[in-house]
This record gives C-alpha cells, structure tokens and sequence, in this order.
C-alpha cells in the first residue's frame, strides 16, 4: 500500500484569511509526487470550494462529513450528491467527534461509508477507541466492531482507506507509542484478512491519526502497518510538510 496523509484542517474556526495562507503553504511546500505519496486537504465544508479552486492539483480535497443516503429535504445536512457536484473526491466518516459528540451509532456510519461510494467519494473512515474502553481491554473488540458494520455494508475496498484514530490521542499531545498504534493496525488488518479477503487486508491503507508531529512521525511511519496519517493540529503548521514526507 503507498502512503497516504490526510489533513483535516481548520476545524472549525478557521477563516478565510486564514485558509488562504495555508494553501499558500501548502502550496509552495516541496513533497513527493502523488504516486508515491497521496495528500488529501480535507477543510470545513464552507471552505470546500476556495480550497479546492487554489490548492495544488496534486493534492485531493475532502469533506468532513457527509449526509447518510440521497440528498433530500435534510435541513443542514450536505448530501454526497453535492460533494460530487462541486468535484469533492474524497470524504472523512466516522470521525470520533461525530461518534460522540453528535451520536453517530456504528451502522449510521457503515450506512454513511456505503452511500458515499455508491456516489464514486473515497471514504477515510475513523474507527478507535476512548481511553475508558482502552483501560477496560476492550480496544480490539471496539475497533472490530466500527470495521464490522463497514464490512456489513461495503463490498467494494477500494476507495475505503481506515483511519485508527485512538481517542484519547487526538488533539491530546498525547500519541499512541509506535508500537500501541503498530499493534492495532496490525490487528485490523487481521481482521480484514480473516473477515473480508486477504487482498482486501493487503491492499487497505491503515493511517494513524491522534497527535501526529514532525517530531513523531518517522517512528510511526516506520511500522510496517502504519500506512499515512491523519493530522489535525499539526496540519495547520509548516512541519505537515515534514509529516506528508515522512509517509515516503
Ligand atoms: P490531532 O492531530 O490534532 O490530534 O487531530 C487528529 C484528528 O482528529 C484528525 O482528524
């Protein structure tokens, strides 16, 4: 699998001054081609059409979220239909946010997974784990079920890249250690082996995503499951570009 850096910037009080000076950035900054390594800018939806009329064209644009079937009378929501209107390729689903704070249940984000493919997005979709469920040795059984009822709903892998992102590490300072991040990819890929296919198991990127840093990236990079990364804070500062390397 190529490596693959998610950036899901700006999350949420961002402006557009502010979103401006980080595609300059990102813009000028000197990364690997995209056959190599995969980036994909993922801002606010209200930011969607700036980034994506001013970034680079070898960086993707995602979406945050998105609605969970076809677009209707769904006041507030954003359809998949409207992200392929306005040429989004990407989306994020499942994020730990949305999980918890907005309540999104397993199957809603498996239904979410499986709509936004059916509309031709490719999917990053969050799974991981709270700190209680990780002190309560259930990290494997909380991961494995998040990847379930995407299973149950998609049969096609290939547009889907699964982000583990362990709760407690996101926006935290606090990381997964190499080997804590290495030893859940590798059991989800297990479990993708085991309960999809082998070639689904071999061919999915598994990013990691929760405090990733210019200063901790190599580490993590390094581990034969950790395919790419899913950076929040550090994707605002000049070292993404460090990070986007480091997925080489
Ligand atoms: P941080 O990199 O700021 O911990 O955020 C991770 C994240 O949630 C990315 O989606």
């Amino acid at each position: 699998a190529g490596g693959s850096c998610g950036s899901r910037n700006l999350i949420f009080n961002g402006t557009t001054e502010e979103v401006k000076k980080i595609v300059n950035t990102l813009n000028e900054g000197k990364v690997p081609s995209q056959d190599v390594v995969e980036v994909v800018i993922s801002p606010p939806f209200v930011f969607l059409p700036l980034v994506k009329g001013s970034l680079r064209p070898d960086f993707h644009v995602a979406a945050q979220n998105c609605w969970v079937k076809k677009g209707g009378a769904f006041t507030g929501e954003v359809s998949a239909e409207m992200l392929v209107n306005l040429g989004i390729p990407w989306v994020i689903l499942g994020h730990s946010e949305r999980r918890l704070l907005l309540g999104e249940s397993n199957g809603f984000v498996g239904d979410k997974v499986a709509y936004a493919l059916s509309q031709g997005i490719k999917v990053i979709a969050c799974v991981g784990e709270t700190l209680e469920q990780r002190e309560a040795g259930s990290t494997m059984d909380v991961v494995a079920a998040q990847t379930k009822a995407i299973a149950e709903r998609v049969s096609n892998w290939n547009d889907v890249v699964v982000a583990y992102e362990p709760v407690w590490a996101i926006g935290t300072g606090k990381v997964a250690t190499p080997t804590q991040a290495q030893e859940v990819h590798f059991e989800l890929r297990k479990w993708l082996e085991k309960n999809v296919s082998p070639q689904v198991a071999a061919s999915t990127r598994i990013i990691y995503g929760g405090s990733v840093s210019g200063a901790n990236c190599k580490e993590l990079a390094a581990q034969p499951d950790v395919d790419g990364f899913l950076v929040g804070g550090a994707s605002l500062k000049p070292e993404f570009i460090d990070i986007i390397k480091s997925a080489e």
